[in-house]
C-alpha cells in the first residue's frame, strides 16, 4: 500500500479510492498494484488522465447484493448473502467466475472483478469483466444442500445475467456440480436454453478443456517465460500450492513438460514428496480431492515416506519454480526470502493475487522472473470465451481445436506482456506489461463511447 514516499498523483489517486471504498483492503491492494505501473503510462498519454479512465475503471458499473435462503438437510433455514459485481462491459458482456466460500466479501469480489478487466482484455477476446459469489462454502455440505443453495442463488441472480449481458463461470468452491445445478435452475426459470454460464458439462453446451484450461495455461505461460530467458521446464523442481482445479491441472501439464512436481497443499497444510508427485500419484490425489472431497494430509497414509506439514505453506522447500495456485495473499515477504535463498528462478501465479506486493518487489529485485496472475491464469477465462462462441454458433469444437486455440492465446498474451513490459535493460517487467496491455484496449473502447 502507498507510503509517504509515493509520487503525489499515485498517493492522491489511492487516497480517493480508499475514502470511496473504506475497509476494502484486498480491493485497495489490487488497484494499487495496477495504478503504480499504469500512472507513468497514463502520464505519457494524458487523454486517459483528462477523461478519468482509471477512476472510471475502478468504479464498478454496478454491484448487486441479495439474500440467499435455503434449507439444510436437518430442516434448518440458513441465510447467506450473494453478490454480483458488474465491473466493466466496454469490450464485451460482463464475464468472470462465481466464488462460494465463507471468505467472500465485497472487497474480495471487487478486487477479483477489477483484475478480471485486465485479464479478459489480455486474452484478445470480446469479454468485459465481472465477479460474484456468496459467503457459502460447499465444503462439508451434502450434494442436496449444495443443490438447494445453488437454486436459491440463481432464483435471484437470473434477472441480472444473460448471454449478451453477463456470463458467470466457476471459481473457488464452484465446479462442474455447482454450475450444473445453477444452469438447470436458470433454464427452468427462464425456459430458455442459452449460454448464460460457462464451465458447463459437455453434454449441455460445455467446452472441451475448460476444466483444464487455467492450470494448463499457467504452464504454457511459464514455458514462454522460461524460453524467453533461454531455458525450459525439463528437470526443474516445481512447488505448487493448493490441490484444487488450478493446482492439479498445472501439476499435470508441468509433468507432461518434464518437470518434477514436489508439493501440493490445502488450507490444512502441505505435502512435500521429494521423489516427485508423478502421474499415478496425481491421479490418486485427483480422486481424493474431486471424488472423495477429502484432505491432502491423507497423501501420507497412501505414500508413508512423505511428510505432511500442518498449517504450513510450501515456499520453504527449495525449488526452481514456485506456482501459488490456492488463494490470495498466500506468498508473503518471508516466503519470498526463502524462495530466493532456495534458488528459485521463476514465480508464476496460478491463483488471483496470491503474492503480496512487497514479496513481488523483493523477488523482482533479486532477479526472480515473476508472472502475474492476470496474464498467467487467463487461460481459463479464455476458454470460457471460446465456450460462449461455441454456444452462440451451436457448435462444439474438437479437442485439437481447443488445445491449439489455448496455446495460441497464451502465446499471444505472453507476446503482449513482452511488448509492453520490455525495459531499456532488456529485462521484461511482466507486471507492467500485463497491466498496460490489458488497460489499453479497455481504455480505447471507453474513449470511443464518450463520457458514460
Ligand atoms: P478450488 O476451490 O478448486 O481449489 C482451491 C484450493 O486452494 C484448495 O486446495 C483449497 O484448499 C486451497 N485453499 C483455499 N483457501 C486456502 C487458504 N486460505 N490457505 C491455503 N490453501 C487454501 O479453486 P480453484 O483451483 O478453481 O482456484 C484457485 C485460485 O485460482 C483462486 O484464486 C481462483 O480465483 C483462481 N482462478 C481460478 C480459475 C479457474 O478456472 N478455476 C480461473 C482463474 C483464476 P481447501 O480445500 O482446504 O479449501
Amino acid at each position: 500500500m502507498p507510503d509517504a514516499g509515493e509520487p503525489a498523483p499515485l498517493q492522491q489517486f489511492m487516497d480517493g479510492l480508499i475514502v470511496r471504498n473504506p475497509g476494502e483492503s484486498e480491493f485497495h491492494q489490487a488497484v494499487y498494484e495496477v495504478a503504480r505501473t499504469l500512472l507513468p503510462y497514463i502520464d505519457r498519454n494524458p487523454v486517459y488522465r483528462e477523461l478519468r479512465i482509471l477512476e472510471r475503471m475502478t468504479e464498478p458499473d454496478r454491484m448487486v447484493s441479495f439474500r440467499v435462503s435455503w434449507q439444510s438437510d436437518a430442516g434448518e433455514i440458513v441465510v447467506n448473502r450473494g453478490f454480483r459485481v458488474q465491473m466493466n462491459n466496454a469490450i464485451g458482456p460482463y464475464k468472470g467466475g462465481l466464488r462460494f466460500s465463507h471468505t467472500v466479501t465485497p472487497s474480495i469480489l471487487k478486487f477479483l472483478a477489477f483484475e478480471q478487466t485486465f485479464k479478459n482484455s489480455l486474452t484478445g477476446l470480446p469479454m468485459g469483466a465481472g465477479k460474484g459469489g456468496a459467503n457459502f462454502s460447499p465444503k462439508g455440505k451434502s450434494s442436496a444442500e449444495v443443490m438447494r443453495f445453488c437454486q436459491s442463488f440463481i432464483n435471484e441472480l437470473y434477472r441480472h445475467i444473460g448471454p449478451n449481458v453477463d456470463v458467470p463461470a466457476g471459481d473457488m468452491g464452484v465446479g462442474a456440480r455447482e454450475i450444473g445445478y445453477m444452469f438447470g435452475q436458470y433454464k427452468r426459470i427462464t425456459g430458455s436454453f442459452e449460454g448464460v454460464l460457462t464451465g458447463k458439462g459437455l453434454e449441455f453446451g460445455g467446452s472441451l478443456i475448460r476444466t483444464e484450461a487455467t492450470g494448463y495455461g499457467v504452464i504454457l505461460f511459464l514455458a514462454h517465460m522460461l524460453k524467453e530467458s533461454g531455458r525450459d521446464l525439463t528437470g526443474l523442481r516445481v512447488s505448487i500450492s493448493g490441490s484444487g482445479n488450478v493446482s492439479l491441472h498445472a501439476a499435470e501439464k508441468a509433468l507432461q513438460l518434464g518437470a518434477t512436481v514436489q508439493t501440493l497443499s490445502d488450507s490444512s497444510g502441505f505435502i512435500h514428496d521429494p521423489d516427485g508427485i508423478d502421474a499415478e500419484k496425481l491421479h490418486w490425489v485427483r480422486d481424493l480431492k474431486e471424488v472423495r472431497r477429502a484432505r491432502i494430509s491423507e497423501y501420507t497414509e497412501q505414500f508413508p515416506t512423505v511428510a505432511f506439514h500442518p498449517g504450513g505453506r510450501p515456499w520453504h522447500v527449495p525449488c526452481d519454480v514456485a506456482l501459488p495456485c490456492a488463494t490470495q495473499n498466500e506468498l508473503g515477504l518471508d516466503d519470498a526470502r526463502c524462495l530466493i535463498n532456495g534458488g528459485t528462478i521463476v514465480v508464476c501465479e496460478g491463483a488471483n493475487m496470491p503474492t503480496e506486493l512487497n514479496a513481488i518487489e523483493l523477488l523482482t529485485e533479486a532477479g526472480v522472473l515473476f508472472g502475474p496472475a492476470k496474464a498467467a491464469n487467463a487461460g481459463g477465462v479464455a476458454v470460457s470465451g471460446l465456450e460462449m462462441s461455441q454456444n452462440s454458433a451451436r457448435l462444439s469444437w474438437t479437442l485439437a481445436d481447443m488445445e491449439d486455440q489455448l496455446e495460441q492465446i497464451m502465446t499471444d498474451i505472453h507476446h503482449r506482456c513482452v511488448e509492453y513490459g520490455r525495459e531499456d535493460s532488456d529485462r521484461i517487467d511482466y507486471v507492467a506489461g500485463a497491466n498496460i496491455a490489458g488497460f489499453r484496449k479497455v481504455a480505447e473502447a471507453m474513449l470511443a463511447f464518450g463520457v458514460v
